[in-house]
């Protein structure tokens, strides 16, 4: 049987709101298609090579927990970019998606340094807490999901960065721009908790992806 290979960068600090669940249901799903699978929680202090896996996971955080991955996470910056760039499939959620960005400008007014790997950045909207239920149009079909966040996110380059999908309830990246999430080759960003995966149309286009993408032996 195949093994499918998930690492969850730093899933003892970033899991909000029931993010894990969205890897409990890509291992689910696998199982269903006949593929076993295993999470390597990826934390502070551990080698990771990003193409060791078939598949990313980055749940969301709170500003304190973000500001602790930020003090390690830079090591990871080269493997993450070159995993990203191949085309290899990644979700990030809410703090993870604001990672995969330059920087997080919190409410306490801290600057918290990202990754730098995409062309966007978030800045604390002070005008009001960004919660509640969102629903939006994908080019995977509807979602329905749950936002809670502080951090706008913009887009430094529209060319190269497309919206995950366009609001029809809730704010997404931000309250202007109507869209939510990002969308670059294979890697997904987006602030829906719930959490995402629940939407089984992205699921399982996601499964899609990892089984299309896997370089784990078959057996
Ligand atoms: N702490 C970040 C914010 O408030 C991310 C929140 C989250 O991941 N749920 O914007």
């Amino acid at each position: 049987m195949t093994t499918i290979r998930i690492a969850y960068l730093y899933e003892d600090l970033m899991n909000t709101y029931g993010d894990a669940g969205d890897v409990k249901i890509i291992r689910y799903l696998l199982a269903q298609e006949g593929y076993s699978s295993t999470v390597d929680n990826i934390s502070l202090g551990d080698d990771f090579t990003a193409f060791d896996y078939d598949f990313l996971f980055f749940g969301g955080g709170q500003d304190f927990e973000q500001s602790v991955v930020a003090r390690d996470i830079m090591r990871h910056k080269e493997t993450l970019t070159a995993y990203i760039e191949a085309g290899r499939p990644m979700l990030c959620i809410c703090g993870g998606y604001q990672f995969l960005g330059d920087y997080y400008q919190t409410s306490g007014g801290e600057t918290i340094k990202c990754l730098g790997i995409l062309p966007l950045h978030t800045i604390f909207n002070p005008e009001k807490r960004m919660i509640g239920d969102t629903h939006y149009q994908t080019e995977f079909g509807e979602v329905h999901a749950f936002e809670n966040h502080s951090g706008q996110t913009f887009f430094d380059d529209p060319q190269k960065l497309q919206p995950f999908g366009k609001m029809i309830t809730g704010y997404g990246n931000n309250p202007q721009d109507g869209v939510e999430g990002l969308q670059y080759k294979q890697t997904i960003g987006s602030y829906s908790h719930g959490p995402l995966l629940k939407n089984l149309n992205i699921a399982q286009e996601l499964v899609k992806q990892i089984l299309a993408s896997t370089t784990a032996d078959p057996s």
